[in-house]
């Protein structure tokens, strides 16, 4: 064994076609499955492990030996092990010093241990220089090539050199090196992977509660109530009609909320006359989540649309049509056509469509793959022009197909307003400030603490 190969063995990059050996310690599933990807990628690969032994689950061209024999063909080292193993490193200390080792550890728990595996790695190994990278890649997703929606690999370390060998060798790989700076970095990246929807959960929870609500708004006003005072069984509007009032009226105020916390900042930082004072907390974390709030409000304005587009065929509605058509029949008389009806009911599609057509656009624009390729002037003019554009459109055709029901008292079952009232309230809200904040006398001061500029430098201190 050549003990003295690895201490001459540079660091720099390798500019011959040839690339260096990797050392992977570990032929579990995901030393294997990295280890097929480098050789692939034409990385000579040496696994260190408790057996040497071959079996045909390791990539055919690799090596096996000892940790510590395999340790000294490579200059880097990738620990596929778990971290309460670890220890096992700490006689091959020596071997490993000046070695850049990479940790790509998991846990099972958010903040397992007081300091992240990387770090408990680099105590153990006090002089090798240890890198964190690939703990966001699946061994499935590396050995399957399914690494579309996984491409990003965050790599965190205290030895620039050694990040920059270990963010080649990602690039080699076909993924996305992202630096994230410091070794202190990696208790954020071991728990990266345990997060679950961290931006979605308040949309949802949120999309939940609203439509919980509504529902049994509904239930009481359409079925119970017409049940009690009419005597009719509209038990069955709980599967079509029930939920398309749900999904326009969920639609409309998911949209709003996506912009009401722009007005919000903006009256924030009016009335605080900087720009340089945090939001609170709430607000923040309002923002960060707009998009899963457009998103999961354009899904409820396009099951309304399929929900409208089946209307003619149910059964109540042709009942309903053919009953209009027997009883003119009936009493020998034809309906004029009342055009300010059919005007209504026109502008109220038109919108509608308009509303629904800008809003895809909208949501298209957020998607990754299309916000890369704008610049962030056409991102702003899609997302905030286009935004209120769409938030204008389905206003207004909620407005003319439900503002009918403000003035009319039927509409007040049980005291209570129609569900097309209360969904328009907060668009409502949202659309006047924003109409307040645009004159100038209100624009130019926000203009300017947007630029930097503060009433009262004080609050920059
Ligand atoms: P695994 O299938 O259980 O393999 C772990 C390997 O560690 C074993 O095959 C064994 O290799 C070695 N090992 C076990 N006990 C040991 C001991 N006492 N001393 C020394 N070596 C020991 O686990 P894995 O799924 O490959 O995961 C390995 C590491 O990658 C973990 O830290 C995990 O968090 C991380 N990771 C895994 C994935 C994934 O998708 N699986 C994704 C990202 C990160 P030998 O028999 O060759 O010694």
């Amino acid at each position: 064994m050549n003990t003295n190969s690895s201490n001459i063995m540079a660091l720099a990059p390798n500019t011959s076609t040839k690339r260096e050996t990797v050392c992977i310690f570990g032929t579990g599933d995901f030393g294997r499955a990295l280890g097929h990807k480098m050789i692939q990628s034409g990385y000579p690969v040496v696994y260190g492990s408790r057996s040497t032994q071959i079996s045909n689950l390791i990539p055919k061209d690799a090596e096996v030996l000892s940790h510590a024999e395999a340790a000294q063909k490579a200059a880097i080292i990738i620990i596929a092990i778990q971290r309460q193993h670890y220890n096992f490193l700490t006689p091959l200390a020596e071997i490993l010093r000046g070695k850049v080792v990479v940790d790509i550890s998991n846990n099972l728990k958010l903040n397992q241990y007081p300091e992240s595996n990387a770090e408990y790695l680099a105590q153990l190994l006090p002089g090798a220089k240890v890198v964190k990278a690939f703990n966001t890649v699946s061994a499935w997703a590396l050995q399957s090539g399914a690494l579309d929606a996984s491409r990003q690999v965050f790599v965190c370390g205290d030895d620039v050199e050694a990040k920059q060998m270990v963010m080649n060798i990602v690039r080699a790989l076909g993924l996305t090196p992202l630096d994230q700076g410091s070794l202190l970095a990696a208790q954020g990246i071991e728990n990266y992977p345990l997060q679950l929807f961290p931006m979605w959960k308040f949309p949802m929870f949120l999309s939940l509660g609203l439509t919980a609500f509504f529902f049994f708004y509904c239930l009481a006003l359409d079925i119970i109530y017409t049940y009690i005072y009419e005597k009719n069984n509209f038990s069955f509007f709980i599967a079509i009609t029930i939920p398309n009032r749900i999904c326009p009226v969920m639609a409309l105020i998911l949209l709003a909320l996506v912009y009401l916390p722009g007005v919000l900042a903006a009256i924030i930082q009016l009335y605080r006359g900087t720009k340089y004072r945090r939001f609170p907390d709430w607000l923040d974390k309002w923002m960060l989540c707009r998009k899963q709030l457009g998103l999961i409000a354009l899904a409820f304005a396009s099951l309304h649309a399929v929900f409208t587009l089946v209307s003619p065929m149910r059964s109540f509605v042709r009942w309903r049509t053919s009953k209009g058509i027997i009883s003119q029949a009936l009493n020998n008389k034809t309906e004029p056509l009342d055009t300010t009806n059919a005007w209504l009911s026109d502008s109220y599609l038109a919108l509608g469509i308009l509303g629904f057509f800008f809003f895809v656009l909208v949501g298209i624009t957020s998607l990754p793959s299309v916000s890369n390729s704008v610049n962030w002037r056409e991102f702003r003019f899609v997302q905030s022009k286009l935004g209120y554009l769409t938030l204008i459109l389905c206003t207004a055709h909620t407005l003319v197909y439900g503002g009918k029901w403000f003035l009319s008292p039927s509409a007040y079952r049980w005291y209570l307003p129609n569900i097309y009232m209360l969904s328009l309230v907060v668009p409502c809200i949202v659309l006047v400030v924003k109409f307040v904040l645009v004159f100038p006398c209100i624009d130019k001061p926000l203009t300017q603490i947007r630029q930097g500029w503060e009433r009262n430098p004080k609050y920059s201190e």
